[in-house]
């Protein structure tokens, strides 16, 4: 591949994710120039070598630069839920907790927050 490095076919997790008969795939890549449409033309070229049968369909591209990451704090290296102030707590990206990462790892440190304050 010229630029794809990853693809994970979410519907082996999850089928309800797409029609009867069909899958979602998801496929990343690197952005290695500041040309986006010539990186965006590799990585459709991609997918073209990889399935050359053309049975599919790319429903949406997205891409992000290194000011914009994926995850602000790798998972398991973050300040935790607590704060000094009494009944306040933190959730979200920073605050993951060990063992999550992006909106699963959110959720994660949100079953942590409520299991501390009792509920849930
Ligand atoms: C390109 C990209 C693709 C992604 N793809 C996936 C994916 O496929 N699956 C997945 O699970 N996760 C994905 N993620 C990760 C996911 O988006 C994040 O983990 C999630 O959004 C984090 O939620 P959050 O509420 O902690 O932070 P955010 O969603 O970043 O929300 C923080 C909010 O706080 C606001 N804010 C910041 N500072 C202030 C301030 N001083 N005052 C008031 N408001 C402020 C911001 O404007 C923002 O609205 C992706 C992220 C990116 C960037």
């Amino acid at each position: 591949m010229q630029r794809i490095n990853g693809i994970n076919e979410v519907t082996n997790a999850d089928p309800s994710l797409a029609p009867p008969g069909k899958h979602l795939v998801m496929s990343h890549q690197a952005v290695v120039s500041d040309d986006l449409a010539h990186e965006i033309a590799l990585g459709l070229g991609d997918l073209k070598k990889l399935f050359p049968d053309k049975k599919y369909e790319v429903l949406l591209i997205q891409s992000y630069s290194g000011g914009w990451p994926v995850n602000r704090v790798s998972s398991g290296s973050d300040i935790g839920y607590r704060t000094p102030v009494r009944n306040l707590y933190i959730v979200g990206d920073g605050a993951k907790g060990k063992g999550g990462i992006e909106v699963e790892g959110v959720a994660l440190g949100v079953g942590n927050v409520m299991k501390e304050m009792g509920v849930g």
